[in-house]
């Protein structure tokens, strides 16, 4: 069949063919699909490129599946071939081509989006049924206008989809208290490498279930997700507090993200910017409004090149009075050792405060910035070793900052599942670690490949270091490299790899395994 199909889809490059089952010569029907499919052009303008900017290739063909049996016609295809691979392509905000299939079918999860949405409540609480291939943002409307609830651990950025942050962990300020997205999950659908189209959960087909989360999209494509949820807060306080020495900050920190439920604050991260004007990585990156000045006479002379801040925010509902609101964050932040004059905040409605981070798209997409490269590098670092990271990259190699935000913050291991496929450092207390580069329009070539070099440099002496580190979206080009970062995991990775896709078709672009040509 593959051997029909694939020339046909390679002779009509220029075409940039776009068809359905009935008028493409039986080929939809013969792959079993119901779904558009697209090809030449059309088919690379939507999934030669991704986020990163900085990989581009070819794909056979794009299918926008109409639901599970059309994902599973995709991969049983491919089964038949002896090379064809398949990548679910949820929103395409990869970094390095992690879910590019170059000469393989790329299916387009966005097109089934609206498959699911129903809410359920069980005596453990309520839940979510949506589809692998929705954008959290809309899910979070949906939960919240139709129903008062919400999905309890956010990513920043909400333009992704349920489906691809799965696959990775999903992280934010929620996942010190809840855990990582994929922690908050209790029954998916799966199209497996083996074309079957399974149900799992920690009690029904578990080994899968567990697989599939933080498996990069090795060992199954998501078709829904059981989300847990919580009744939505109305409103929140946004804080932002300064710090000058990074012990102090991570002290605070650790101290926040340890406290009981009720004691802490709703949401925790925290950021490293310059110590300067510049627009970019310095003092006018803190404010919250355009009425707040950074004024940098509060900072003691003693301060360095660079400074921290912790973001925080809190919960609470319209009912609630200002003064209750002002006690609370007075008893929470009175015990901490922040810079006094340098704290700013702000109230907004909850679903504002979720959606923070698509003003700052809005803005990139008229600056030009949201379509240039993003060298983005993502790390858990160890407790153990942040002051040494702290040390070597914040405050000498990026202390001119990254052109975006530098994120660090801590996360509590007893959060996350070790069933899931995914890796982290040693110890309950380590942080992520986030370089989010954005490159000026008017940057040469050049500017990109020396962030590219600085964030090698930075996983080498990482490495050289012995630095207790995992790569947080894991990009790697050799197999050494992935044995290394699953370490004792490696084996499981595989043993689930040969039971679930073991002829390697799904997700080429993680480069983890090679379907022989
Ligand atoms: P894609 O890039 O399309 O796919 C990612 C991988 O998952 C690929 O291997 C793909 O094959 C696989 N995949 C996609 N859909 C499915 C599916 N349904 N089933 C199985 N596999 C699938 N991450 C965080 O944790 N926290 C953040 O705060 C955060 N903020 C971000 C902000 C921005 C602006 C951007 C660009 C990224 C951010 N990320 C964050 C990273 C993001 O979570 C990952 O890049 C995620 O993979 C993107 O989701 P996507 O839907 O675009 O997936």
């Amino acid at each position: 069949m593959i051997a029909y199909i694939e020339p046909y889809f390679l002779d009509n490059d220029a075409d940039a063919a776009s068809v359905t089952g009935q008028s493409f010569d039986g080929v939809s029907e013969s792959l079993h699909i119901q779904g558009e499919i697209l090809c030449g052009g059309a088919a690379a303008d939507i999934a030669g490129k991704d986020f990163g900017g900085m990989n581009c290739v070819k794909p056979l063909a794009v299918v926008r599946p109409v639901g599970p049996e059309d994902i599973a016609g995709a991969v049983r295809a491919a089964l038949r071939s002896d090379k064809l691979t398949v990548a679910a392509r949820g929103n395409g905000h990869s970094i390095n081509g992690q879910a590019m299939a170059e000469g393989g079918l790329v299916l387009d999860m966005r097109s089934t989006a609206e498959n699911h949405f129903e809410v359920g409540f069980l005596p453990s609480g309520a839940f979510v049924d949506v589809s692998g291939g929705a954008l959290w943002e809309n899910v979070l409307k949906r939960c919240v206008s139709e129903y008062g609830l919400a999905p309890r651990s956010w990513t920043d950025y909400l333009g992704l989809t349920v489906g691809g942050t799965l696959s990775n962990a999903g992280v934010g300020g929620q996942a010190f208290r809840y855990g990582p997205q994929t922690s908050n999950v209790t029954e998916l659908d799966v199209v497996t490498g083996n074309g079957d189209v399974v149900t799992c959960s920690e009690v029904e087909n578990s080994e899968l279930f567990f697989s599939v989360l933080g498996g990069l999209g090795q060992f199954g494509i998501i078709t829904r997700a059981r989300v847990l949820l919580q009744p939505a807060p109305d409103m929140v306080r946004w804080i932002r507090i300064v710090y000058t020495e990074f012990d102090e900050f991570t002290r605070d920190a650790e101290w926040l993200v340890s406290q009981k439920d009720e004691s802490s604050f709703d949401y925790v991260e925290g950021f490293v910017f310059v110590n300067g004007d510049d627009p970019v990585n310095g003092w006018p990156t803190v404010p919250l409004h355009p009425d707040h000045d950074f004024d940098p006479t509060q900072l003691p002379q003693s301060s360095g090149s660079v400074l921290y801040c912790l973001e925080l925010a809190l919960h609470y509902r319209d009912s609630d009075s200002n003064s209750a609101v002002d006690k609370r964050v007075e008893r929470l932040i009175g015990r901490l050792r922040f810079v006094e004059g340098l704290t700013f905040e702000v109230d907004l409605p909850y679903v504002d405060f979720l959606l923070r981070v698509k003003r700052a798209e809005e803005i990139a997409k008229v600056n030009g910035t949201w379509e240039t490269p993003h060298p983005w590098l993502n790390l858990f670092v160890s407790k153990r070793d942040i002051g040494e990271f702290d040390r070597t990259v914040f405050k000498e190699l990026a202390k001119n900052g990254v052109g975006g935000p530098m994120l660090v913050y801590p996360l509590l291991r007893s959060r996350w599942d070790d069933r899931t496929s995914v890796v982290l450092p040693e110890g309950e207390i380590f942080y992520i670690v986030a370089l989010l580069r954005f490159v000026p329009t008017c940057a040469k070539t050049s500017s990109v490949e020396k962030m590219v070099a600085q964030n090698q440099e930075i996983v080498q002496w990482c490495v050289r270091k012995g630095i207790d580190f995992k790569l947080y979206l894991p990009h790697y080009k050799s197999r050494e490299e992935w044995i290394r970062h699953f370490g004792n995991r490696w084996s499981r990775f595989v043993d689930r790899k040969t039971m679930y896709d073991p002829m390697f078709i799904l997700s080429p672009g993680q480069k983890i395994f090679n379907r022989a040509p």
